[in-house]
């Protein structure tokens, strides 16, 4: 296994051509500079300065929303057979480089080497199993009618934009850029300006995998200017957006003159419910794991643990004693369990809840501190003693920081689940089979499960429902955003026509 000083060894020969040169957009398989100039990005690690990254302002979002027209029709064409075999060639190579994709993560956004060596291999994933699709995603139905034979077929929409956030970008901006592609569509990438540098190999290991010049575009820059640009722009057909609600909210207002089809994925505020007939030693390694992991920069975190009153005291205790031992520490450490927070406006926005658990008369039970200001680090943090009214159980804190609430009955316990202006995720622990059932079918959420962490599996559909997001990915609900379904009714006779002015 490498050790710290491996990876940074490996890490600064990765970074030396980023440090000299920069990155640039590419657009139609060139490097540009930005039309805004250049910003620097830094690392959350040791608040250093990565390199200089191109600003991209709305000429350049025009001059790849352009490329992208431009290179559509091609791309739509090629015989599905071809552009299947390219999908997985960029599969095989971003296998091939998920060392270096890896690396770059970790230093870019904090995220520790035991999570993100796994994410890169989950970018490739993402490439193969809808590459495994590019051959059926045009498939349609026969649905005749007396006098008509009705078929539907899919067509690629065109051009679309893939805005991302900075959790996990590499991984996030794959499970977008791969069905676009395969669906035969072409895209325009505005990677978060945090975490610009896995997007530029990205960009680099497709091209060189054998994806034509323009099918992927890649414009850094900020979301005010690259990405609003690209929302208004009249030749991109759809926007697919992973961040924050209240930017999928601007973001639908921006798109609307040019009616722009999007689909969100937004923030959460996820319950986990444990009841006391649950396996308790599974529910409590899998509530550490869905808050802890990724930094608690994880959408699909489970921020509010909902513990039954009779075993409240047990449980939490046993939390505390775990939560307490989490080893935060260099994310290419791979024994890190918790690195730092992306950047100094998070890392003040995640600090700032310690103190309002406390003007709210919660109980900072584990953490609440930050162990030493060489980078973004955060204690991991329980809050025990609350309830749903307060600010640390209704607002998406998006760090390592998880809220306790008590509750009695079944019905309390959904009460609370539900009362929350999200609805991505919810997670249920109970050996009760008919609970489970009941408890799953009112529970608002767009993805639950039962005595398990979150385990995606590709074909099933993930989305939120509420302020969680609008649409879903996964299967071919992908599809079913990057492609236009197209009815062609052929006669099969000479049925009557009415005839005016006859
Ligand atoms: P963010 O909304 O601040 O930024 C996301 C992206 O949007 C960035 O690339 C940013 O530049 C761009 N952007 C910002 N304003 C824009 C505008 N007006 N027009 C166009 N683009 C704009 O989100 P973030 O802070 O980077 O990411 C964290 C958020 O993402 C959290 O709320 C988290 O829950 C959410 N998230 C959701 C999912 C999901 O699948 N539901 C997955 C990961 C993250």
């Amino acid at each position: 296994m490498s050790t710290l000083d491996d990876n940074l060894k490996k890490l600064d020969r990765l970074l030396d051509r980023f440090r000299k040169r920069g990155i640039p957009n590419r657009i139609a398989g060139q490097d540009t500079d930005g039309g805004a100039g250049r910003f620097q990005t830094v690392s959350p690690v040791d608040k250093q300065v990565i390199c200089d990254v191109a600003r991209g302002n709305a000429e350049d979002i025009d001059a790849a929303a352009k490329a992208a027209h431009a290179a559509f029709p091609a791309w739509r064409d090629m015989p599905a057979k071809e552009r299947k075999k390219i999908l997985i060639n960029v599969a095989e190579a971003i296998e091939a480089r998920a060392e270096d994709i890896a690396l770059c993560e970790c230093y870019d956004t904090g995220q520790a080497w035991k999570f993100m060596s796994k994410a890169a291999l989950r970018g490739a994933e993402n490439f193969r199993y809808f590459a495994a699709q590019v051959e059926s995603a045009r498939d349609g139905q026969s649905l005749p009618s007396p006098t008509l034979m009705n078929v539907t077929t899919r067509t690629p929409l065109g051009p679309v934009g893939v805005i991302t956030p900075w959790n996990t970008p590499f991984m996030l901006s794959t499970w977008k850029i791969a069905p676009a592609l395969a669906a035969g569509c072409t895209v325009v990438h505005k990677p978060a300006e945090d975490s610009p540098l896995t997007a530029r190999l990205l960009v680099e290991i497709a091209e060189e995998a054998g994806l034509p010049p323009g099918v992927l575009n890649t414009v850094n820059g900020f979301g005010e200017d690259a990405g609003r640009a690209l929302t208004e722009h009249p030749l991109i057909r759809a926007i697919a957006f992973v961040g924050e609600s209240r930017t999928g909210s601007m973001i639908t207002k921006q798109g609307a003159d040019t009616l722009k089809r999007v689909h969100l994925e937004l923030g959460g505020k996820n319950p986990v419910i444990v009841f006391d007939d649950a396996d308790l030693e599974r529910a409590l390694d899998a509530v550490i794991f869905m808050i802890y992991s990724i930094n608690g920069e994880r959408c699909t975190s489970s921020s509010r643990l909902l513990v039954q009153d009779t075993i409240r005291e047990q449980f939490e205790a046993k939390l505390v004693e775990r939560v307490n031992r989490i080893k935060v520490g260099h994310p290419l450490d791979p024994n890190t369990e918790i690195g730092p927070l992306i950047g100094k406006t998070h890392f003040d926005k995640v600090t700032s809840y310690f103190d309002i658990a406390k003007q709210d008369g919660a109980t900072i039970a584990a953490g609440g501190t930050t162990p030493d200001d060489s980078g973004y680090y955060v204690r991991p943090t329980l809050f025990t003693g609350a309830n749903n009214a307060m600010r640390i159980a209704r607002e998406e804190i998006f760090g390592p920081v998880l809220t306790s609430i008590p509750f009695t009955t079944e019905e309390e316990a959904l009460s609370i689940a539900n009362d929350t202006q999200y609805g991505l995720t919810g997670y249920v622990w109970t050996n009760d089979l008919t609970r489970a059932l009941r408890f799953t079918d009112k529970l608002e959420a767009g993805m639950i499960w039962v005595n398990s962490e979150n385990v995606r599996h590709l074909p099933t559909p993930f989305g939120g429902v509420k302020s969680s997001g609008i649409g879903r990915d996964g299967g071919d609900w992908s599809f079913e955003f990057y492609m236009e379904q197209k009815h062609i009714g052929f006669a099969t006779g000479q049925h009557k026509i009415t005839r005016l002015g006859a």
